[in-house]
């Protein structure tokens, strides 16, 4: 997480996996020739990707770098994607999905890893890069077919958009993220209550692990409904104020998280849903002492790249 001040009165906060260095080139990819021309230039780059994992080494040097491969291991791969120019060099997301692991281990190299795993210990730029590549991929590979017809789907654009082959229905489709709201709840009070804000358990959690409520966005809603939606149908709490924080990329496989800190008008804790095990106010202070024992199995806070962890810093800082 970094912070800057664009302006006295603003926050600027920049998570993980959100990086602005590469420039996306978007308009680049309406044009055909320029492509083949970027895909042949001896600056070009490439991001592998194998069954949505990343090529990743180095990570113990003081620098770990994601491996950018030149373009001659381009005829093997199912698909490619421009992703954008770094300064003057051209990087694509290359997908060796359909290579066995022998064969891609062979060609392309060892150290496929679940990115969520070597995010934390990767630079701004290359975490949001590979992120960006996994995300542009996976979609690739779910999109095969026209959701219309049935038919198959050809990429086009530098791998932003996929056209139906059907001459009758030609639909085009885009790459899809799916809106997620996350928010951290704090009670009714007012000056003097102590600060607490609500944290909930979900089965599939680390032992001992809490965190900030989240959900899916459903056509018709705007994010302030969801966070109201969501915390009630999870816990019973009732939200009234919403406040947006930020947002971060989280395509695991396909999502963008967006950040609220809101203020609850009940506090009765009733778990309505399967989707947690339990639900708890905690208090700063309870938060900030297993901070400082450290975190363990017997309770612990989600993981420092994510947007869960960043909404209680941001709380513990304002409040703690
Ligand atoms: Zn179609």
């Amino acid at each position: 997480m970094s912070k800057t001040s664009s302006q006295s009165v603003f926050k600027v906060y920049r998570l993980k996996y959100d990086d602005p260095s590469l420039d996306r080139a978007g308009p680049k990819r309406d044009d055909p020739d320029w492509l083949d021309r970027a895909l042949a230039h001896e600056h070009a780059r490439s991001i592998p990707v194998w069954r949505n994992q990343n090529l990743v080494d180095g990570l113990n040097s003081s620098s770990p770098a994601a491996i950018v491969r030149g373009v001659e291991l381009h005829d093997h791969a199912a698909e490619i994607v421009f992703l954008g120019m770094d300064n003057d060099a051209p990087v694509f997301a290359a997908d060796y999905s359909e290579l066995d692991e022998h064969e891609v281990t062979d060609l392309v190299g060892h150290g496929f890893t679940d990115l969520r795993k070597v995010g934390p210990l990767l630079s701004e730029a290359e975490a949001a890069l590979l992120a960006y590549a996994r995300g542009m991929l996976f979609w690739h590979r779910n999109h095969r077919y026209c959701g219309r017809c049935g038919s198959t789907t050809k990429s086009q654009k530098g791998g932003h958009l996929r056209a139906c082959t059907n001459p009758d229905c030609r639909r085009p489709s885009f790459p899809r993220t799916d809106p997620a709201v996350i928010v951290l709840v704090d009670p009714p009070g007012g000056a003097g209550a102590p600060p607490r804000c609500l944290l909930g358990r979900s089965p599939h959690f680390l032992p001992g692990m809490y965190s900030t409520l989240a959900g899916f966005v459903e056509p018709g809603e705007s994010m302030e409904q969801t966070v109201r939606r969501e915390v009630f149908e999870e816990s019973g709490v009732e939200v009234g104020e919403v406040r947006y924080l930020a947002s971060q990329p989280w395509p695991f496989p396909s999502s963008l998280m967006i950040g609220f800190h809101a203020t609850a008008i009940s506090t009765d804790i009733r778990l309505h849903d399967d989707e947690l095990e339990d639900a708890r106010w905690f208090s700063a202070d309870e938060l900030l002492a297993a901070k400082a024992r450290g975190e363990d199995e017997t309770f612990c806070l989600p993981r420092k790249d994510s947007i869960a962890r960043f909404l209680i810093e941001v709380w513990l800082e304002e409040r703690g």
